[in-house]
C-alpha cells in the first residue's frame, strides 16, 4: 500500500521531528527524512510531498491530513470529516438503538468489516440502512451474524433501570460501545482494524471521560474515529446498526409475549396508553420499560 500527501513546510518539520524517534533509512535525493516505523515507511521531501508505504500507510498518512480527526493541529468536532478513502478501509464500526424508546432494551452492536468483505457487505444492500424495513433487516441480520466478527450488548430494561441512576444514558452508551469494540478486537486478534468508527452521540472528549469516570478497565482508543451518520461513511456501522435493531426488535417481541400485549416502539402517546394498561393489570413496568422517561408519569396519570 502506498499513500502520498502534500504538507506545508511547517508541518514537514513537525513530521521530521515526530518521526526522529524511529529508525532512519537511507535518505533519498530531495528528501529531508526517511524512516521505518515497522509497519510503515515514511519519506518526507523538501517539496512537501510525504510518501507512506507499507501495511499501515493509509492510517499513518491519515494522522497528518488536515481534515483528519487524528490531525495533530485540528481540534475535533462532532461530525468531523474522515480521511479520504475511509469507506474502503478495514473498519470496526459500532452503533446503538433504543435510547429513545420507552419499552425495550438499549442495544449496542459492533461489527468488523475487512476490505476483503466490503464487496460482500455491499451486496447485502445495506448502504441505506436507515431506509430498510424491519422485515428486510430481519433477513439480513443472520447473514451478518454468520459471516462477520461482531458483538452485541443488549441492556434489558431491568438492568438499564439499575444502572440509570448511576450513569446517564450517554455514559451507558459509551460503556456499551467500548465493551462491544473490545470483544470484537479480541475475536479478530492478531488482526487489527485500520480504524474504529463509532456512530457519534457525544463529543470525543466527553465519550472518553464517561469511560474514565465509569472506571472501565480497558478503554479502546487507538485509531478511534467518531462521526454522526456513521452508516454513510462505512458499511461496518451500517451493519452494526442493523444488527442492533434486529436484536432490539427480537427483545421487543419477547417482552410483548411476556406482557401479553404488543409493546410499541418509541415514546409517543400509544406508549403511554399501553403502559397504563400494564399498570392496570398490576404489572411492574421495570421489567419492560425505561422508567426514567416521562412516559411513566404520563401512564400513571391515565389511570
Ligand atoms: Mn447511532
Amino acid at each position: 500500500m502506498q499513500k502520498v500527501i502534500q504538507v506545508n513546510n511547517q508541518k514537514l518539520k513537525q513530521m521530521a521531528h515526530y518521526y526522529s524517534q524511529f529508525s532512519s533509512k537511507k535518505v533519498p535525493t530531495g528528501a529531508l527524512f526517511s524512516i521505518s516505523s515497522g509497519s510503515a515507511t515514511v519519506t518526507g521531501y523538501y517539496s512537501g510531498k510525504v510518501m507512506f508505504q507499507g501495511k499501515t500507510a493509509s492510517a499513518e498518512a491519515a494522522k497528518w491530513q488536515s481534515n483528519s480527526i487524528h490531525s495533530l493541529d485540528t481540534p475535533k468536532k462532532m461530525g468531523t470529516t474522515l480521511p479520504a478513502d475511509f469507506a474502503n478501509w478495514s473498519v470496526l464500526g459500532s452503533d446503538e438503538v433504543g435510547a429513545g424508546a420507552y419499552f425495550g432494551p438499549l442495544t449496542t452492536a459492533a461489527v468488523y468489516v475487512s476490505q476483503e468483505n466490503l464487496e460482500w457487505v455491499r451486496a447485502l444492500g445495506i448502504a441505506d440502512s436507515k431506509t430498510l424495513t424491519d422485515d428486510r433487516m430481519k433477513k439480513i441480520a443472520p447473514q451478518i451474524i454468520a459471516k462477520l466478527p461482531h458483538h452485541v450488548v443488549n441492556l434489558m430494561p431491568e438492568k438499564y433501570n439499575q444502572l440509570q441512576p448511576l450513569h446517564n444514558v450517554n455514559q451507558m452508551k459509551a460503556i456499551s460501545h467500548n465493551f462491544s469494540l473490545g470483544k470484537v478486537l479480541d475475536k479478530i486478534f492478531p488482526i487489527t482494524p485500520q480504524a474504529i468508527l463509532i456512530d457519534q452521540f457525544a463529543q470525543q472528549s466527553t465519550y472518553f471521560n464517561y469511560l474514565k469516570n465509569a472506571k472501565q478497565q480497558r478503554i479502546i482508543h487507538e485509531n478511534v474515529y467518531f462521526t454522526t451518520k456513521g452508516e454513510q461513511y462505512h458499511l461496518s456501522v451500517a451493519a452494526a446498526s442493523i444488527l442492533a435493531r434486529v436484536v432490539e426488535l427480537d427483545a421487543m417481541s419477547k417482552l410483548s409475549v411476556e406482557a401479553g400485549i404488543k409493546l410499541p416502539i418509541g415514546a409517543g402517546r400509544e406508549v403511554d396508553t399501553v403502559a397504563a394498561e400494564l399498570l392496570r393489570r398490576g404489572i411492574d413496568l421495570k421489567h419492560y420499560a425505561k422508567l426514567h422517561f416521562a412516559n411513566t408519569k404520563k401512564a400513571e396519570r391515565l389511570l
